[in-house]
């Protein structure tokens, strides 16, 4: 299949052999993997990916060797030196790689260590972002990352450590008092020590709160909640990770900016939840 063409090699580099390519493959959806990235499937010898890469996407690569190399929380899974490790040994046997994770590499993807250790391995490598899930994943639920009215600032937070844990150097006060909006990556196992946290730090127990399961792919869900009622509303849902938690006010935006739902012919539910006066006073 032909979407794009590639021969151009100043705009599009070649993946020659002994190089690894570490891409971001996007939260889900195929069309969200950019156009590195695909040009890097299209030459690779071998894709090694991880567990949320949509098999669409690896469909692009079909002359490739296709090694999975996941890591799902919870589960017994490949260490991550071991993957470090088997990107080093293709390179050096002269192989095409394809690193290919989940989202952005360097966002909650271990992607940095990855690369270190192919540099002090003295493999040449090629970094290609890809869109985050706490970026994209909120834009196709209807929720801006950041809102003019709402929020000037966002905190991206990990809901937990490499040992399972909630990560015991988040400070959750500062968090509270400081961070407009918080989106939380793997936050599913510790809700509720997330929520209470925040709670019991002073932020607001009505603040709304959606969570995004399988974000941009067709079974996406929402769940709209609030802080106090998070708990609850997520064991009354039956919903599973992956799942991206945005905390804060521009979650309300969805009411209007459900772009999914009205191509289903759905009427936004307002068109101005957070009662901003237009023009807005500072435009
Ligand atoms: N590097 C990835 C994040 C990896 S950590 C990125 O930039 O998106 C894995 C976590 O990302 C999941 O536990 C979940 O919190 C989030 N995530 C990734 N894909 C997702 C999706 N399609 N829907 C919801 N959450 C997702």
């Amino acid at each position: 299949m032909s979407i794009i063409e590639f021969s151009n090699k100043e705009l599009w580099p070649e993946l020659l052999p002994g190089w690894v390519w570490l891409c971001g493959a996007g939260p889900g959806d195929p069309g969200l993997l950019t156009l590195h990235a695909l040009n890097g499937l299209k030459q690779a010898d071998v894709v090694v990916y991880d567990a949320l890469v949509d098999k669409k996407i690896l469909e692009w690569s079909p002359q490739a060797k296709l090694i999975y190399a996941g890591k799902r929380g919870g589960k017994p899974s490949i260490k991550q030196r071991d993957i470090s490790l088997q990107l080093i040994e293709l390179a050096r046997n002269r192989k095409k790689v394809v690193r290919l994770k989940g989202g952005d590499p360097f966002v909650f993807g271990r992607g940095g260590e990855e690369a270190q250790t192919l540099v002090q391995s003295q493999i040449p490598l090629r970094i290609i972002p890809g869109i985050s899930a706490g970026i994209g994943g909120l834009a196709y639920a209807g929720i801006p990352v950041t809102h003019r009215d709402v929020n000037q600032s966002v905190t991206f937070v990990t809901g937990h450590d490499q040992n399972g844990e909630t990560p015991s150097t988040i400070n959750w006060e500062a968090i509270s008092n400081g961070s407009q909006v918080i989106v939380i990556y793997m936050g599913m196992r510790h809700i509720k020590t997330i929520c209470s946290s925040l709670i019991n730090c002073g932020r607001d127990p009505t603040e709304p709160v959606a969570i995004v399961t399988k974000a941009t792919l067709p079974n996406q869900f929402v769940l709209e909640t609030t802080l106090q009622h998070c708990v609850e509303d997520v064991a009354a849902s039956d919903i599973k990770p992956p799942a991206i938690i945005c905390i804060g006010k521009s979650v309300l935006m969805r009411q209007v900016l459900d772009w999914q739902s009205q191509l289903d012919g759905e009427k936004p539910r307002s068109t101005n939840p957070l009662n901003i006066k237009f023009p807005p006073e500072s435009a």
